[in-house]
């Protein structure tokens, strides 16, 4: 049974409801894979000899740097899952902006208690917003904002039967 991943970087979570809106093929996933690491578990530590990694979100901290070369190295097959991952996408609209800029218009300009940027518990954000075959290989992405659960569907399937889907033309939005 193939071990699959699933993990969160700067995303907004919508790629990870696509997933879930597999509805009762969710099932028949169950009897396919062995899911290892998600956030929708309460797994800490991503594991070592993992066969597919869906990754949505983009690259926008440190952490998520740090994050995303370890997955890379425990991960036979890197998948960019949506178009965050795959281009930088919502995350990335922030790159027009000095981070010190970003950083005071959230928890300054926007803040009704406690205004204040934090120095600590908040992951240091880069400069940029990048995608993730900026920092590592990926072996093959799922377009769309979100991808539809079709999408995913095949492409979950091809992985899992030893073939590369072929996204020509499929990028869908759920
Ligand atoms: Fe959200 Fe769209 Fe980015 Fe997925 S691709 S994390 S749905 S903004």
């Amino acid at each position: 049974m193939k071990k699959l991943a699933t993990v969160w970087l700067d995303g907004c979570s919508g790629c990870h409801m696509s997933f879930l809106d597999l509805d009762e093929r969710i099932v028949e996933l169950a009897g396919l894979v062995h899911l290892v690491y998600s956030p929708i578990m309460d797994v800490k530590e991503f594991p070592e000899g993992v066969d597919i990694t869906l990754v949505e979100g983009a690259v926008g901290s440190e952490e998520d740097a740090e994050k995303i070369r370890k997955i890379r190295e425990r991960t036979a097959v890197l998948v960019s899952f949506g178009d965050c991952a795959a281009t930088g996408n919502v995350p990335s609209m922030r790159n027009v902006f000095p981070v010190v800029d970003v950083l005071k218009r959230a928890y300054v300009e926007n803040a009704t208690h406690n205004p204040g940027i934090p120095r600590e518990a908040v992951p240091a954000l880069r400069p940029r917003v990048q995608p993730v075959h900026a920092l590592v290989k990926v072996d093959c992405v799922i377009p769309g904002c979100p991808p539809s659960a079709e999408l995913i569907w095949y492409a979950l399937k091809e992985l899992l039967e030893g073939r590369m889907p072929d996204m020509a033309g499929r990028a869908t939005f759920g």
